[in-house]
Parts: structure tokens; C-alpha cells; sequence
């Protein structure tokens, strides 16, 4: 098994130290991962040497990062294997990409009489975009249970059958179960019913190759930040005949073709859905990153990960008074979530915090799915290609230090009897 330890060296935060010294453990990849040098040398290299707007000067610096922004997206492109370049859409992240999809497409489509199919282990950024535009239109939302933290492909079956959706909207790999779904075989069943298929990379796209043609869903997203990229930009993949068919979301400069008193004229794709000034020196970061990320190789990242999430949830199991929240097999991801029988979640984070190592606490923005755990929070280990077998061990070690601290005492139970 290959180790990409080497690639520690490659993110200068790594090598900080936190809490009364203590070497940083930074396992809350799933909220937002570290950058290499690669990224962040791209972005001040972009404004300290050819930074200009785009798409709109003539002049030399305007020319120069128009070829670098759209360069860009040709890379992004290649990293998903789009069809077409100007079926990337660049967003604010992945909560602007589908928030777009639901007041270009969803506006356009979806009517009173319609449903919109969604999982119970979604974000939030797939859940309350659907809520607000269903309250203007009037359509209902369905939400696929789980069953032993996983949704069954017969159970996607049924429920397609069922409820003929217009939309059947997924998470491809959860924020919290550490689980991913046949994204491919889901999206021909709901093909076959005639739905359009959103899905939701947010998890995916930093962890395994990403082919959204292999795919075949209609609309994909992800955020620029969880695949060591900037913040504030994300990408919204469109089949192209859809996006040519959809009406623009925002409106203002760089997305017409022509403007009169009487109205305006939408540009072609790209353009059309990327209103106002865009991310010029994030979307040089996030060429960077996406090639950072194909030089190490998204298989080897993939298999790293897992390998390490294994190790801890392997290790938490072991723990008296510990609960991992998520399947014990399956098609897993770099990510474990567990709860402590005798502390909270968030004095669980703070005390890991105090060790140095950084976790994430509370509802993981998955309200819907912690309801349906019967649970209110949980702690999220999530690893990544830069993480260690040492800090998986730490995890697991501090963990059961911590639940040793928070469990009564004999004596303790004793008195409350
Ligand atoms: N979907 C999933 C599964 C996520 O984990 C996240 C981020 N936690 C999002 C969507 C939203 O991403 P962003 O905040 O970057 O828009």
C-alpha cells in the first residue's frame, strides 16, 4: 500500500503546532481541507503578476488572466471529463451551484403537481433550496430513508417507481455516514423514470476520480475549498443541452449578449449563468489544485483515506461507550462520525482540540439525517491525502482517554442509584 506521507510537506499549515504546543492533527477535511504550496503560490503569483478583470479589457493584464481564468476551466474540465469546457460553470461553491440549479432549471421545470425525490442523509445545501422554491411553487419533497445508515438501490428503485420524480436530487458520498452510493447505476434507474438527476460531489469529487459523463447525471457540484482549492468557488457541471435550455439565475454584466431598454439577450455557455466579476485568482488556485491533486492521483488519494478512516473506525469500535454512526461495511469514505455515551460532541471536539487535533461537532449542517439517528450531534473525524496512520492512532487513543474521563466512576453510579 503506498503512503503519501510525502505530501505533508507539500501544505506549510501542517506544519503549525496548536493547543500548548501540541502538533496540529487536522482531521476536519470534510468542512474545508488544507492547501499546498502549488495553490497558494498560483494565486499570488495571478495578482502579482497578471491580475485584471476578465472577458472584458483589451488590454495586456485583461488578455493574459482572461487565458489563465478560462485555462482554468479547461483543467477543471479535464479533472471531472466533461464532454464540453463551457459545461463548467463557475459558482460560489456547492450550495450556489445547486441554489442556480433550483431558481434556473427547478423554476423552469417544476410545478404544483410535481415531486422532488431527495435522500434523508442530505446536506442542508440539498435540502433548503428545494424547500424554498417548493414554497412558491407548491411541489412536494420525498425523502429516502436509510436503513442500517445506507440506502438500498431497491429501495432508490421503489421509491422512483413510486413517486415519479421530476428531480431526483443525492448526495454522492455523505458529510457524516462516511458513505458513498452507486451514483451511476442510481442515475439510470432514475433515467429510466424519466427523472433529471442532480448530484451532489461536495464529498466526492476531493476523494475519487470524478467522471461526470461516466456518471450521466444531468447537473454535478462541488466546492473549490474541499479539493484544496479557494474558497469561493465551486463548479456547477450542466449536460449542455440543459444549461443551453435554462435561463440565466443572475443577471447583470458579463452574462448577455446584448442589452436594450426593452430587454437583454443571455451570452452563450459558459457566460450565460456567470453574472458579475468571477473568481479570477481562485479559479488560477483552483487549476492548481485539481493538477496538484491528479499528480498525486485521485486513486491513490481514494485508497489512502480509506485506509486510515478503516484504521480509526476500527480503532473507536473497540471503545467501551463509543458509537460510530455509520455502517460497519460497504462502499466507505474517509470520513467517521461517532458519539460518546457520557460527553457531548462539542466537549468531545474541544478536548481532542486540546491534543491538537481538529475535528468537526454538532449537525454537520444534516439536521434531517441526525433527527432520523434520533441524534442532536456527533464528532467527525475526516481524513485526507495528507493525514497520518500515527494521527488515526492518536485519534483513537485520545478518544478513549476522553470517554474514560467522561464516564461516571463506580462510586459516581453508585450515589445516583
Ligand atoms: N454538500 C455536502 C455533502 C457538503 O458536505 C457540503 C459542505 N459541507 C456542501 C454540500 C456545501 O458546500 P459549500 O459550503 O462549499 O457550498
Amino acid at each position: 500500500m503506498p503512503t503519501l506521507n510525502h505530501c505533508r510537506d507539500d501544505f506549510p499549515i501542517l506544519k503549525r503546532s496548536v493547543h500548548n504546543g501540541a502538533p496540529l492533527a487536522f482531521l476536519d477535511n470534510a468542512a474545508s481541507t488544507q492547501r499546498p504550496r502549488s495553490v497558494i503560490q498560483s494565486m499570488s503569483e495571478c495578482y502579482e503578476n497578471y491580475y485584471a478583470n476578465v472577458h472584458r479589457g483589451i488590454h495586456t493584464l485583461s488578455e493574459e488572466s482572461t487565458e489563465r481564468y478560462e485555462g482554468s476551466r479547461k483543467s477543471v474540465a479535464k479533472f471531472i471529463n466533461a464532454k464540453h469546457d463551457h459545461e463548467v460553470i463557475y459558482t460560489a461553491g456547492a450550495t450556489a451551484a445547486i441554489n442556480t440549479v433550483a431558481r434556473s432549471w427547478g423554476a423552469q421545470n417544476l410545478s404544483s403537481t410535481d415531486t422532488v425525490l431527495l435522500t434523508i442523509a442530505e446536506h442542508h445545501a440539498n435540502i433548503v433550496p428545494w424547500q424554498q422554491l417548493a414554497a412558491e411553487i407548491g411541489f412536494k419533497i420525498e425523502f429516502l430513508p436509510l436503513d442500517d445508515f445506507q440506502i438500498e438501490t431497491e429501495v432508490v428503485q421503489e421509491a422512483l417507481a413510486s413517486f415519479q420524480p421530476k428531480l431526483f436530487a443525492f448526495t454522492a458520498a455523505s458529510n457524516v455516514l462516511g458513505t458513498s452510493v452507486p451514483v451511476a447505476q442510481w442515475t439510470a434507474l432514475a433515467h429510466q423514470q424519466g427523472s433529471t438527476v442532480l448530484v451532489d460531489a461536495a464529498q466526492a469529487a476531493p476523494h475519487q476520480p470524478l467522471d461526470v459523463q461516466a456518471w450521466d447525471a444531468d447537473f454535478v457540484v462541488f466546492s473549490g475549498h474541499k479539493v484544496c482549492g479557494p474558497t469561493g468557488i465551486g463548479v456547477l457541471h450542466g449536460k449542455e443541452r440543459l444549461l443551453e435550455e435554462m435561463p440565466p439565475f443572475l443577471g447583470g454584466g458579463g452574462m448577455i449578449n446584448r442589452v436594450t431598454t426593452e430587454g437583454f439577450k443571455a451570452a452563450a455557455l459558459p457566460d450565460k449563468f456567470e453574472a458579475g466579476t468571477p473568481p479570477i485568482a481562485e479559479a488560477i488556485g483552483l487549476q492548481a489544485a485539481v493538477e496538484y491533486l491528479n499528480e498525486i492521483g485521485l486513486t491513490a488519494i481514494e485508497e489512502h483515506e480509506k485506509k486510515l478512516a478503516k484504521q480509526a473506525e476500527h480503532g473507536l469500535r473497540q471503545i467501551e461507550g463509543v458509537r460510530v454512526i455509520g455502517p460497519q461495511s460497504g462502499e466507505k469514505t474517509g470520513i467517521v462520525s461517532f458519539v460518546l455515551s457520557h460527553a457531548h460532541a462539542h466537549d468531545v471536539a474541544h478536548s481532542l482540540s486540546e491534543r491538537g487535533i481538529a475535528v468537526r461537532a454538532g449537525h454537520h449542517c444534516t439536521m434531517p439525517l441526525h433527527h432520523a439517528l434520533g441524534l442532536t450531534a456527533t464528532t467527525r473525524a475526516s481524513f485526507y491525502l495528507y493525514n497520518t496512520t500515527e494521527e488515526a492512532e492518536t485519534l483513537v487513543q485520545s478518544v478513549a482517554d476522553i470517554q474514560r474521563k467522561f464516564a461516571p466512576t463506580g462510586r459516581r453510579r453508585r450515589r445516583r442509584r
